[in-house]
C-alpha cells in the first residue's frame, strides 16, 4: 500500500530532500499534505509536481497568494492557512506518515499533534523534542507513535543500535561533529566572524539556523539533548567526536569493545530514505561511498573553550527541567540577531549562558507551561541582546 505523507516544513532543506526522495518512489509514497512558513512560490511548484491533496502555510497572506496561484493553474490542492491547519494536517487520518521538518520551537506542536495521533513521525525538527523533552517521549509512548531519527547522527545510531534499544549491551554513544567551518580558527578569529561566513557549511548544505548552530556547536549541543531523549541513555554515556569528513555519522560502542559505526557520504537523502522505508531499504539518490578515494578519517576531543555552547547543552540537560527550553529559546533568539547583524558571533554563547544563569527552569507538566517558558526566555535573551549590542 502506498504511504500516505505529510511534510511539514516542505520548503526547507529537509523538506526538499524528503521530495526528492518520495519522487523516486511514486510506487511506495504519495504526498498528502504541504506546509512551510511564508515561502509560497516554492510551495506552489512543489504542489504542482507531487499532486499534494492538502497545503498550509502559517502566513496568512502568503496562503492566498498561494491558494490564487494554484487555482489558476488549475491544480485541485486545498491551501489552507494558521498553525491550527498545520496541526490539523499533521494529525489527518489520511496521513500515514510526518515529516517534522520545521525549524524551532514552532515545530512543537505540529510535531506532537502528528505523536498524539500515534502516525509514523520522522523527526528532523530536533528542537521540538529539546524543548519538551520527557512529554514528548511519554507523548510517542502513550499514543504508540513510531519516532525515526532523520538528524543523520541519530540515524545512523539507531542503525547501529541492537533491536532492543541501548539495553542490549550498549556501553555508550558516540555522537559525531564535523566541528564547523571554524574549527581551527583561534578565539580572536571565531570574534570577527560573520553571517555570510556562518552560513555557509564545508560538508551539508542547510538551512541558515542550523548553519549557524553547526558554526558554534549549539547543533552538537542540541543532538547530545536530542540523543538522551531518543535513547534513553545519561549525558554520562554520550561521547562527542570531532570527525571533520562527515562520513562515520555516528556510532555505537558496546560492552565488549565493539564498535558499529554508520558510514556514508553526506547526504540527507540517506536517513530520509532509511526513515521512510524502514525496516526495508529504498534509493535515496545519494552518491556512494568510495572507499579507495576516502584521503583519511579524523577525529579529535571538541574544544568546549573555543565552542562552549556544547558545554552548556550538556550542563542545560543535566540540571533538568525546563533548563533545555531556555537554552533553546535563547539560542533561537541569538542567532536570529546574529544573522540579522545584531548580535556579534561569540554574543550567541553569551547570551545562551546568561538566560540559562537568570531565568527560572520549572519542571513542567504540560506544553502550554512550557511554551510560556520558551515565550519568557525569548523575552529575556531580547534584552540580553540588546545590553550587548554589536
Ligand atoms: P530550513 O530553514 O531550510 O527550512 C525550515 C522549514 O520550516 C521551511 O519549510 C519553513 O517554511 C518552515 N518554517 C519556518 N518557520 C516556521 C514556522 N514558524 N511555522 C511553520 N513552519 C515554519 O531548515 P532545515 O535546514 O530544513 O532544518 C529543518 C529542521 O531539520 C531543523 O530542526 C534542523 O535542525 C533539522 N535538521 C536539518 C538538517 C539539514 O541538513 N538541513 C540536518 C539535520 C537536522
Ligand atoms: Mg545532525
Amino acid at each position: 500500500m502506498t504511504q500516505q505523507i505529510t511534510v511539514l516544513g516542505a520548503t526547507g532543506s529537509i523538506g526538499q530532500q524528503t521530495l526528492d526522495v518520495v519522487a523516486r518512489h511514486p510506487d511506495r509514497y504519495r504526498i498528502f499534505a504541504l506546509t512551510a512558513a511564508t515561502r509560497w512560490q516554492r510551495l506552489a511548484e512543489q504542489c504542482l509536481a507531487s499532486g499534494a491533496r492538502y497545503a498550509a502555510m502559517t502566513d496568512p497572506a502568503a496562503a492566498e497568494l498561494l491558494r490564487n496561484h494554484l487555482q489558476a493553474a488549475g491544480s485541485d490542492t486545498e491551501v489552507l492557512a494558521g498553525e491550527e491547519a498545520l496541526m490539523a494536517l499533521a494529525a489527518h487520518e489520511q496521513a500515514d506518515t510526518v515529516v517534522a521538518a520545521i525549524v524551532g520551537a514552532a515545530g512543537v506542536r505540529p510535531t506532537l499533534a502528528a505523536v498524539e495521533k500515534g502516525k509514523r513521525v520522522l523527526l528532523a525538527n530536533k528542537e521540538a523534542l529539546v524543548v519538551t523533552g520527557s512529554l514528548f517521549m511519554d507523548a510517542v509512548k502513550r499514543h504508540g507513535a513510531t519516532l525515526l531519527p532523520l538528524d543523520s547522527e541519530h540515524n545512523a545510531i539507531f542503525q547501529c543500535l541492537p533491536e532492543g534499544g541501548v539495553d542490549g549491551g550498549v556501553e555508550r554513544l558516540l555522537l559525531t561533529a564535523s566541528g564547523g567551518p571554524f574549527r581551527t580558527f583561534t578565539s580572536q578569529q571565531l570574534a570577527q566572524v560573520t553571517p555570510a561566513m556562518a552560513v555557509k557549511h564545508p560538508n551539508w548544505d542547510m538551512g541558515p539556523k542550523i548553519s549557524v548552530d553547526s558554526a558554534t556547536l549549539m547543533n552538537k549541543g542540541l543532538e547530545f539533548i536530542e540523543a538522551c531523549w531518543l535513547f534513553d541513555v545519561t549525558p554520562e554515556q554520550i561521547e562527542v567526536v570531532v570527525h571533520p569528513q562527515s562520513v562515520v555519522h555516528s556510532m555505537v560502542a558496546y560492552r565488549d569493545g565493539s564498535v558499529l559505526a554508520q558510514m556514508g557520504t553526506p547526504d540527507m537523502r540517506t536517513p530520509i530514505a532509511c526513515g521512510l522505508s524502514w525496516p526495508e531499504r529504498v534509493e535515496s539518490g545519494a552518491q556512494r561511498l568510495d572507499f579507495t578515494r576516502l584521503a583519511g578519517l579524523d577525529f579529535e576531543a571538541p574544544d568546549t573553550a573555543r565552542f562552549p555552547c556544547l558545554s552548556l547543552a550538556r550542563a542545560a540537560m543535566e540540571s533538568g527541567g525546563t533548563a533545555t527550553a531556555v537554552l533553546n529559546a535563547a539560542n533561537e533568539e541569538a542567532v536570529a540577531a546574529f544573522l540579522a547583524g545584531k548580535l556579534d558571533f561569540m554574543g550567541i554563547p553569551a547570551v545562551v549562558e546568561q538566560a540559562l544563569e537568570r531565568q527560572a527552569a520549572p519542571v513542567c507538566g504540560d506544553v502550554d507551561a512550557v511554551m510560556e517558558i520558551d515565550r519568557q526566555a525569548r523575552g529575556l535573551a531580547g534584552r540580553l541582546i540588546e545590553e550587548r549590542g554589536c
